[in-house]
């Protein structure tokens, strides 16, 4: 019988391959097969062993979502071939990348789990515009949701959020932000708090837009900023460059 290697969960960050960890470098060159979200950037799939099988098993580009149950299979049934399995995901596997639910399933297989995290966009993206998520002087911290309406999951508590102070950081939120934005104004969070949204973050694809929580769809539809894409909501995206940059164009239209 064949011992089988750990299968490696494995965070591939944001989409520079300069934000992979030495560790997930090193897993990458090791690699037998590699199983591959779409999102994961093609730099980073350049810097993987060149003789690996590469196997993609996303979820976007317009093809059929490759069933869960099936990545399932394929790790496992790779696994106990004896090949050295990475499972890439973009950003952290275990942020908002099913990781959790594939870690569950090789246990269950008696296939041991190796977890490399990676950058995960909702922290990479604020910082890449200068945000300080958990900025002291504004907020106790950081909450990261799911804008998704909870299919298959739980859906966040929006009025909640909205009386947390936390500086929120949304994925997956483009779509429902018309809807998020007015649960939060509904549940009391005001409607000039900052926000903004980060598309393609650490990729040459990177767009960006500062606004007020309450202009947040309008400024979406408007400038047509594209998955995948990151909002963000709190006092702290007032700190960044980029917001006082915006308020001193305001201040100079306004005075015009
Ligand atoms: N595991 C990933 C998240 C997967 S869910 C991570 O930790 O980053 C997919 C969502 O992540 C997208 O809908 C988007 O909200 C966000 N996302 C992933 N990559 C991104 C990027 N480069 N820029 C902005 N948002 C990104």
């Amino acid at each position: 019988m064949t011992t089988s290697h750990p299968v490696c969960l494995l965070g591939a960050g944001p989409g520079d391959p300069e934000l992979l960890t030495l560790k997930a470098l090193k897993r990458l060159q090791g690699a037998e097969v590699i199983l591959s979200d779409d999102l994961v950037d093609a730099r980073v799939l350049a810097l993987a062993n060149p003789a690996a099988r590469v196997l993609r098993v996303g979820k976007r580009g317009g093809c059929v979502s490759t069933e869960q149950r099936f990545i399932h299979e394929l790790m496992i049934r790779e696994a106990r071939a004896g090949h050295r399995v990475v499972r890439l995901k973009g950003g952290d596997p275990f942020v908002f990348g099913r990781g959790g639910e594939e870690m569950d399933a090789l246990q269950a297989a008696g296939i041991a789990v190796e977890v490399v995290n990676g950058i995960s966009a909702g922290l990479a993206a604020p910082a890449s515009i200068g945000v300080p998520v958990t900025d002291r002087r504004c907020t106790p911290g950081v909450a990261l949701v799911t804008g998704h309406n909870g299919e298959g999951g739980v859906a966040p508590d929006w009025a909640a959020l909205a009386q947390s102070r936390l500086t929120l950081v949304i994925y997956m939120g483009l779509a429902r932000a018309e809807a998020i934005v007015q649960a939060l104004v509904d549940g009391g969070l005001p409607a000039h708090t900052p926000a903004a949204a980060i598309a393609s973050a650490h990729t040459p694809r990177q767009r960006q837009q500062l606004c007020r929580l309450a202009e947040l769809p309008a400024m979406l539809l408007r400038e047509q900023l594209a998955s995948p894409a990151i909002l963000v909501v709190g006092e702290v995206v007032g700190l960044s460059a980029a917001w006082q940059g915006l308020q001193a164009e305001l201040g100079l239209q306004r005075s015009a």
